[in-house]
């Protein structure tokens, strides 16, 4: 199980660290977390509550 999960932003492919996390929601679904890339765009992810990564929402 991965303790750190990161992810790319949507915008410019850019990897982005747990540093670049700006606000992390817990939801019904898993945790909701929202990654600001440096040129600006807000990737957000949720991840489940055992760490898989369930997808963006824009994709449910
Ligand atoms: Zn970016």
């Amino acid at each position: 199980m991965l303790e750190e999960l990161s992810c790319t932003c949507e915008h410019c492919d850019q990897s982005l660290e747990s540093d670049r996390l700006i606000l992390s929601m817990r939801t019904e679904d898993g945790t909701r977390r929202a990654y600001e890339c440096d040129c600006g765009a807000v990737t957000i992810t949720i991840v489940s509550d055992d760490g898989a990564e369930i997808g963006r929402p824009a994709n449910r």
